[in-house]
């Protein structure tokens, strides 16, 4: 039997007794961990949290918060080459390991950046100017922030296993919050090893991390208004997270990133001539193949004015045959598995309900032969491009179909592809390959308040563009509606969720003195 993961409670190492459940290898099938939290001290973790991690962090000024996320960055980054054979083991290759493992240190010491930069030397952040209440000045008032004295428990979806965790943990350290993480268990493997090198390396105070491996059992039951949730996963568990007695009776923060229908719209200037229409048929491509298409901020739906359907199709065909699935140990590999054969059984559940709707014009999700590996054995699929002849049909605006899946859909004018987008019920992102004025701010003007990030990419912005499904610790991630309603990143506004507002009102020598700035 493959080693239980250990939790990391209040100081010590904590081993369920049981059999737990087996993650398995995504290309080879064998196991690779076991997990489960059974007979785990959820009290004591939540106090250690309280007690000891979150006033440890407060005692700490925010440029030494900074610091502290700058050295664990750069000690991250040295140990990061065992991290990459874990993350072969969730399906990843080296190009979708580097998206996880060098995207989440990246962010770390991009937060560290902004600590130092952006907040204050002191532990209260003051916020937007001071506000003269009375004719005489003697009464003012000003924002300020404070950290909550609760604890943070950070519930993670599989896809991410090493992004995910940091990019919550970074801006909880910087507020002066404890974490407490909670990977997804598929992949619990590669965070439980992140979390063990955080810990071992003493560079955050004792209690400012703790880890769960396994189930939460009765965990939310000792959460209060001063407690946060910060989810990403499905819209099902949110729902049932966000209904739990914590948030709906105790007012416990609750932030969620969900599942979206993300698209990308070609613009009626982008023909097939045009630089524009290069890189959408590029980006759409990368969209489908890196992590397999499991990622949060893929584009599941293309939209294609009418007479450019044929020519994109044919060219982003082109790229799809020359992806090479299989075992991502293999230089040669292009695409690995999905996470699970489960994962891959539920792709082909969602392919064929998009199929009431739509044609399949590449690839067999029953059929791949993948290299250097057994088709029985791993999660593999090939990449599923869908054609939607009558894009008023509800499928495609609304299966999910967590792979390397998307559908392409015409349209004629710009108020139907503005129509179509919002149709998504919000979405993480959205993007516009076109260099028509009129035509991008048109749609944008009206798709901006579906979409939580929104790309315009030209050819003026494309060597640098971070693409379609690249969120950046700097902006805003998160989106309305079905993507769950919530916001991460984004830069100090990332720590201000960790925060409590508090509207401070007083004498100016008052507020200078609490606040520095004043
Ligand atoms: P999931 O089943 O909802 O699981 C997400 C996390 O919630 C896992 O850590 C899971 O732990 C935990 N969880 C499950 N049931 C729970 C419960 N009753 N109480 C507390 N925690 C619970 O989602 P997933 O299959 O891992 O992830 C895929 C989905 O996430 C996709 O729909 C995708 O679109 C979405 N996603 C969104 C974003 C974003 O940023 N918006 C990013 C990535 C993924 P266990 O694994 O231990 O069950």
């Amino acid at each position: 039997m493959p080693e239980m993961l250990a939790s990391y409670v209040a100081g010590t190492w904590y081993t369920a007794p049981d059999d737990g459940v087996v993650a398995v290898d995504a290309a080879t099938g064998d196991p690779v961990a076991r997990v489960s939290s059974s007979g785990l001290d959820t009290r004591a973790l939540v106090d250690h949290a309280r007690r000891v991690g979150g006033p440890a962090l407060r005692r700490l000024t925010f440029h030494e918060r900074a610091a502290a996320l700058k050295a664990l960055a750069t000690h991250l980054d040295s140990r990061k080459s065992e991290y990459y054979d874990l993350s072969a083991s969730t399906g990843a290759t080296r190009r979708d390991s580097a998206v996880d493992i060098d995207g989440g240190i990246a962010t770390t010491f991009v937060f560290s950046g902004t600590g130092r930069r952006e907040l204050p030397e002191g532990r209260v952040l003051g916020d937007g100017d001071t506000v003269q209440m009375g004719k005489e000045g003697t009464f003012v008032g000003r924002h300020v922030y404070t950290a909550l004295p609760g604890a943070a428990l950070q519930i993670n979806a599989f896809n991410f296993p090493v992004w995910g965790m940091l990019e919550k943990l970074a801006p909880a350290v910087l507020a002066g919050m404890p974490s407490i993480v909670k990977p997804a268990s598929q992949t619990a493997f590669l965070t439980a090893a992140v979390v063990h090198d955080i810990i071992d390396s003493g560079l955050l105070p004792e209690g400012a991390v703790q880890l769960v491996c396994g189930g939460l059992g009765d965990l939310l039951d000792h959460f209060g208004g001063q407690d946060l949730i910060a989810f990403t996963g499905s819209a099902s568990t949110a729902a049932l997270l966000r209904s739990h007695s914590a948030v709906t009776g105790r007012a416990t923060r609750f932030n969620a990133e969900t599942d979206s229908l993300n698209c990308s719209i070609l613009g009626p200037d982008s023909g097939s001539s045009t630089d524009e229409f290069g890189l959408f048929v590029k980006e759409v491509a990368r969209e489908m193949t890196v992590k397999a298409g499991q990622k949060c901020t893929a584009i599941r739906r293309a939209f294609v004015p009418q007479p450019m359907v044929d020519d994109f199709l044919s060219a982003l065909r082109a790229r799809l045959d020359k992806v090479v699935v299989g075992n991502p140990r293999n230089d040669a590999v292009t695409m690995g598995p999905v996470v699970s054969l489960r994962q891959r059984d539920e792709v082909r559940g969602a392919v064929q309900s998009l199929r009431r709707a739509a044609d399949i014009v590449s690839g067999d999700p029953d059929q791949v032969e993948p290299v250097d590996a057994d088709a029985r054995r791993g999660a593999f699929i090939a990449p599923i491009l869908l054609r939607c002849n009558d894009a008023d049909r509800p499928e495609p605006h609304e299966v999910e179909a967590f792979g390397p899946v998307s559908t392409v859909m015409a349209y004629d004018t710009v108020d139907d592809v503005i129509t179509l987008a919002a149709r998504g019920r919000g979405s993480l992102v959205g993007s516009i390959v076109s260099r028509d004025a009129d035509f991008i701010r048109d749609v944008v003007l009206a798709t901006a308040p579906h979409h939580g990030r929104l790309l315009v990419l030209d050819r003026d912005c494309a060597a640098e563009s971070t693409g379609h499904g690249t969120p950046m610790p700097q902006m805003v991630h998160g989106g309305p509606g079905r993507a769950g309603g919530g916001e991460e990143l984004g830069g100090v506004r990332a720590v201000k969720h960790y925060m409590q507002r508090t509207a401070l009102q007083g004498s100016p020598a008052t507020l200078a003195a609490v606040v520095g700035d004043a």
